[in-house]
Parts: structure tokens; C-alpha cells; sequence
């Protein structure tokens, strides 16, 4: 394989996407030090493993839209566990040092233990083992906690969207109730992966009445709960701006009956902001725990983002809102060595310059852009 290489653009989930520059240069070893165009290191890969799932949350998997005549990606799509394996060691040569598998459902990927443990044999450019995490609905969790964890599994998010069990149903919209979903948070807890996040994606007029109630719930448990406000990704889920709850009205409402105190950000680039609940003196208090809110939509955090994500077919997104993809399954089909592969992934993140949430407020309102690829094509 030469240095020389063009990246091919995914257009599954696009609609008329610019023709991608080509992508040409000299070898680039992976050193740990890559930088994009903005300067921002690559930190954190995002694996989807599988464009399924057995929720149709209305947010992410509408399913007017993913119903029976949805076509899924065929296997043969599909990156192998060793194909997925092969690419995260050259990320985490270039400086990523956490994972997190996602989907879709990543529990409905078939022996999801088998990449854990493959995932876990590797090293950080420190040397360390790679910070692995897995983000789920949770329904398989209470059936898979002990063997994630036995493979090497460190923690696990857990998307759950309130505890009125009506609410819920209608939200996955599948009919699942919440107790199964709270099973599977206690068996991951017992099975040790924690600490554990709880992702609640908050829709006003739909389920901001559930702030207070999972508040509450989780407020002196050692399991972070995170809000999570509802984005505008994908094309199909009809957001809208007025169903966004911005995080300063949470907060204001959820301080309303628990005192709460900023915390410092634990690693730069982290998604959410913390907040740590004060006891009776306004003093955080670590056993009353914390939580998280990720205002995506009202208050951007482009400058720092480090992640990168890698679709169930092998396209390398740059930003939760790319319309397009860099097809790295084409790259290793053909035979790339782990050299050019490393070459590979160094020019596409070298020129990424990627901040769509902090554009979005100078967009026109019904500028959409070029169609964006979905949420459930690759994670969260
Ligand atoms: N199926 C798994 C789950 O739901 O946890 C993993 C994939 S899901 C796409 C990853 C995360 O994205 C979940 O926490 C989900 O709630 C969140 N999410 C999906 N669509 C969203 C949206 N439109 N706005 C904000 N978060 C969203
Ligand atoms: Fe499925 Fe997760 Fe999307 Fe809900 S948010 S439809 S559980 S992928
Ligand atoms: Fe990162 Fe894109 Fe989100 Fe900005 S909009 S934080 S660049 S994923």
C-alpha cells in the first residue's frame, strides 16, 4: 500500500455532500501528538457497533421513519471485531485513551464480550490500558453486566429517560418499562461497573416534569446522573427549538429543592458540567453525589471536543453533526498496513475543523445544511 492515499466519502446518509477534498500527504506516524486543524488533541473514540436497536427512542430512532422497511447495514458491512480492534490501536497510537462502544444498541452486536476483551489487550501511547466504556439502553444490561465486566469492561452509561413508567414507554416508544432498565443499572453495579452515568435526554413538554423524580432517585448513590439537552441531530427526529429545555432553566429548577455546587471539570474536553449536591452547610458533599448537564444546544463546547467516532461500517465522523464519513473499512479491505492506516487517520483528524454547535447560532433557523448522518449510524 503507498503513502499516498484518498479517503472515500460516505454518502449513505447524506444528501448531494460535497465531493471531499482529496486527502494526500506525507506518511504520518502515529507519535500521540496529533492535532486538528484548531488544535485540539484526539482523545476519545466512539465505536458504533452495531445501526440497531429494540428501542425507537422519538429523539434518535422515530419509528415512522425506522420501521420494517428501514434498511439496516448487511454483515458483510459491518467492521469485523478484528477490523474495529486493528483501527483502535492506531487511534490510541495517535493519543486516544478512552473508548466508548455505543450504536445503535451496542448489546444487540453479538458476543460484545469477544471486542471488550479484544479492546482491553490494548495500550495507550503511555502505556496504560484504555479507559473502555459502553453507553446502553439497558435492556440486555441485567443479562450481560458480569460477562462485560469479566472481558474487561470498566463502566457503563445508562440512558434512561425518567421513572414514570407511562412516560418512559411512550418515550422508547417500544413499550419497555423502567424497572427492567433499573435492573440492569443495579446488576452493573454489582457486577463493579461503575461508577455508572445515567444519560437522561430531556424534552420539554415530554418528560422535563421527570427532572426532579430521577433527581431525587439518584441523588446519594454513587450513579452520576447526566441531562442531557435534546440535540438536533440526525434528520429525522423533528427537533425543534422550543422542545429544548435549556441547561440554565434545569438547573434553576433543580436548585429550586436541591442546593447544588459547580464542580471542577475532571479531564479537559469532558462533555458535561458538573455539579455536586451541597448538604445543610452549602458544602458539596461527596456521599450525596453529583451530577452532569450537557447543554450541547445552548452553550457550546467545540473548542475543546476530542472526540472522534467510528460507524458500524467503518466511516471515521469528526463531529456528532458531519454529513459525511472517511471510509476507513475501504483503507483496510484493501489491504492498508496498520503504517498507512496510522497515516490515514492523522490527515483526516490534522485537517478537521469541525464546530457545528458553536456555528449553529449564526445559521439562518431553517438552514439545516447538507443532511446529517443519524445518531443511531454513530453514537452519542
Ligand atoms: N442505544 C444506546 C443508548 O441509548 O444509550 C447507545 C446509543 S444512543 C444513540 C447514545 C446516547 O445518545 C443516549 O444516551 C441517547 O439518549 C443520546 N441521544 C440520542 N438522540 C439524542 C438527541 N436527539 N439529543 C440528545 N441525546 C440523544
Ligand atoms: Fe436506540 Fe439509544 Fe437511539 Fe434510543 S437513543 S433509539 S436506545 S440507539
Ligand atoms: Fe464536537 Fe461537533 Fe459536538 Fe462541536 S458539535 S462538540 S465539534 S461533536
Amino acid at each position: 500500500m503507498s503513502e499516498r492515499f484518498i479517503p472515500l466519502i460516505d454518502q449513505r446518509h447524506a444528501s448531494g455532500a460535497a465531493i471531499a477534498p482529496e486527502l494526500q500527504g506525507a506518511p504520518m506516524p502515529a507519535l500521540g501528538r496529533l492535532r486538528d486543524a484548531l488544535g485540539r488533541p484526539l482523545r476519545d473514540l466512539r465505536i458504533s457497533v452495531t445501526d440497531r436497536c429494540n428501542f425507537r427512542c422519538s429523539y434518535c430512532m422515530p419509528k415512522e421513519v425506522f420501521d420494517k422497511n428501514h434498511l439496516y447495514l448487511p454483515q458483510s458491512s459491518l467492521l469485523s471485531f478484528e477490523e474495529i480492534t486493528r483501527l483502535a490501536r492506531q487511534f490510541l497510537a495517535h493519543g486516544v485513551r478512552k473508548i466508548r462502544l455505543t450504536g445503535g444498541e451496542p448489546l444487540l452486536r453479538k458476543n460484545i464480550e469477544a471486542l471488550v476483551a479484544q479492546l482491553a489487550e490494548l495500550r495507550t501511547v503511555d502505556g496504560c490500558a484504555p479507559d473502555i466504556t459502553l453507553t446502553t439502553n439497558g435492556a440486555l444490561l441485567a443479562r450481560k453486566a458480569s460477562a462485560l465486566k469479566d472481558a474487561g469492561l470498566q463502566r457503563v452509561t445508562v440512558s434512561l429517560d425518567g421513572l414514570d413508567d407511562a412516560v418512559f414507554r411512550s418515550m422508547n416508544d417500544v413499550d419497555f418499562p423502567v424497572a427492567d432498565v433499573l435492573r440492569g443499572i443495579d446488576a452493573a453495579q454489582a457486577a463493579g461497573l461503575g461508577p455508572i452515568k445515567v444519560n437522561m435526554v430531556v424534552k420539554r413538554g415530554t418528560n422535563d416534569h421527570e427532572i426532579l423524580p430521577m433527581a431525587r432517585h439518584f441523588r446519594g448513590s454513587s450513579i452520576v446522573l447526566r441531562f442531557i439537552e435534546y440535540m438536533d441531530v440526525g434528520a429525522t427526529n423533528g427537533w425543534r427549538m422550543d422542545q429544548v429545555l435549556p441547561s440554565a432553566d434545569l438547573l434553576q429548577r433543580l436548585r429550586s429543592e436541591l442546593p447544588l455546587m459547580a464542580l471542577q471539570a475532571s479531564s479537559p474536553g469532558e462533555t458535561a458540567q458538573r455539579w455536586g449536591y451541597a448538604d445543610a452547610q452549602g458544602q458539596f458533599s461527596p456521599a450525596l453525589g453529583e451530577i452532569g448537564v450537557i447543554s450541547s444546544v445552548t452553550q457550546a463546547f467545540c473548542r475543546d471536543c476530542n472526540r472522534a467516532r467510528l460507524s458500524t461500517d467503518g466511516k471515521l465522523y469528526l463531529c456528532l453533526f458531519a454529513s459525511q464519513g472517511h471510509d476507513l473499512r475501504s483503507l483496510l479491505r484493501a489491504g492498508a498496513d496498520d503504517d498507512a492506516l496510522a497515516s490515514a487517520i492523522g490527515h483526516i483528524w490534522n485537517a478537521r475543523s469541525d464546530r457545528y454547535s458553536e456555528l449553529r447560532s449564526t445559521q439562518a433557523p431553517n438552514d439545516a445544511g447538507p443532511r446529517r448522518v443519524e445518531m443511531s449510524h454513530i453514537g452519542g
